[in-house]
């Protein structure tokens, strides 16, 4: 089945809003496993919306809108369905009564401009708003379906999840199910080399996408069962894993600090953390980690010069560039002063650059008993280089704690 989705709105062509309810349904759809292949803006006007629901039409089975169901004269989305299927708008008793109910429920009479909402075409039935005035349709004919949704996301997505998904569910033949496996510390050119034998299938299919937390992989099979899709994922999950294996620390909605997280409760240890270059990130990403108050001691943030000398980071030698030597102390300063199993300290530089900077990332993870201290060369867009500073010593913690 072939789907289309017209939104519209003067509103979303001026840049005013973001067709968020386009990406809404979209998404839908392709868990539904139902092929979107166009979707398009059209502005508060008769004509045009019914050009694009005429072109609609002849390449899809299904067109769903979002919103023009307002009660103004600018809200003409139901009009150009009539006028797309030729047929004649009337005042539906039934949806009439609904919007007298809704108002009165409010305790105001219903403006007369409302009526416009409950009128239907003969190949249409409403589907019920529970969280505003206007009712959706659904109409049926000639083997296509035209679904017209209020432009509002919360009246959207009751409206979906109520009436749309479970007609749409019975109708379509096929799930989409899919899997995303997230890697550090492989480019995004390599994981590609790497992964050839894998990413050249059909069904299910095996995307790669370079993100802040590292490269992700993402698996997608279509079948006609849920079950007969998650058993063709295994395969190539399996072949990615025996490819990239120490690199993937995590899947799906996993973040690594709540992996991290996790794996800290289980041993019954804490962290605590020092840093400078990074300015918090590495502390703020700890404390918004689910259940940090179990693990996550604290952090202490340092600025340059001074400010080291209160924790006895004395200057020279530890003033001026970060070292692996300043980054261990850290770490030692911060297990010992905030009394934590694990001090974690991550410092660093960047050549001062507007394209391309290059520099240096030092963390070190100190136990008491034992310590570590891992330096990476950086290269990459300035903006990136704290984000990906904290991302590379999350990983780094995540293998020596695996
Ligand atoms: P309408 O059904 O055209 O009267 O839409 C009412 C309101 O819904 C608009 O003023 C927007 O706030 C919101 N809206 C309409 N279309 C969209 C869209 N495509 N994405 C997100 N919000 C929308
Ligand atoms: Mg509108």
């Amino acid at each position: 089945m072939k789907a289309e989705i017209i939104s519209v709105g003067t509103e979303l062509l001026l840049g005013e809003l973001a067709d968020t309810n386009t990406s809404f349904i979209a998404g839908q759809l392709a868990m539904l496993g139902i092929d979107l292949h166009h979707a398009s803006l059209v502005g508060d006007n008769r004509e045009r919306l019914l050009a694009a629901l005429r072109q609609a039409r002849q390449r899809a089975d299904l067109i769903i809108t979002t919103g023009g169901l307002g009660p103004t004269q600018d809200d003409i989305t139901r009009e150009a369905i009539a006028g797309l299927l030729e047929e004649e708008p009337a005042v539906d008793p039934a949806l009439k009564q609904d919007l007298i109910d809704y108002f009165a429920r409010r305790g105001i009479e219903m403006p007369e401009n409302n009526i416009r909402q409950a009128v239907l075409i003969p190949s249409a039935v409403g589907l019920p708003n529970l969280r505003g005035t206007a009712p959706g349709w659904w109409a049926e004919k000639e083997g296509k379906v035209i679904v017209a949704l209020p432009g509002p996301p919360p009246e959207l997505q009751a409206m979906w999840q109520r009436e749309v998904y479970p007609r749409l569910e019975k109708m379509s033949s096929a799930v989409i199910i899919s899997r995303t496996i997230k890697t550090w510390g492989v480019g995004e050119a390599k994981v590609d080399e790497m992964t050839a034998p894998v990413l050249s299938a059909k069904n299910p299919t095996v995307g790669i996408y370079s993100k802040q937390d590292g490269i992700h992989l993402r698996i997608t099979a279509k079948a006609a069962e849920k079950e007969t899709a998650r058993k063709m994922i295994a395969r190539p999950e399996a072949e990615i894993r025996r490819i990239l294996g120490d690199n993937i620390w995590g899947t799906d909605e996993e973040t690594l600090e709540g992996i991290l997280g996790q794996l800290l409760i289980k041993k019954g240890l804490t962290l605590a953390v020092a840093e400078s270059f990074t300015g918090g990130l590495l502390s703020y990403t700890f404390a918004s980690a689910p259940e940090s108050e179990r693990f996550f001691r604290g952090g202490i943030i340092l600025g340059g010069g001074e400010a080291r000398t209160a924790f006895g980071l004395k200057s020279p030698p530890l003033a001026g560039r970060a070292s692996d030597g300043i980054t261990a102390k850290m770490a030692s300063i911060a297990r010992t002063e905030l009394g934590a199993d694990i001090g974690f300290g991550i410092d660093g530089y960047a050549e001062p650059s507007v394209d391309i900077s290059t520099g240096k990332i030092f963390v070190a993870i100190d136990a008491g008993k034992s310590s570590q201290s891992v330096t990476h060369n950086y290269s990459g867009r300035p903006h990136q280089i704290v984000r990906r500073a904290v991302q590379s010593a999350l990983f780094d913690l995540y293998r020596v704690l695996r």
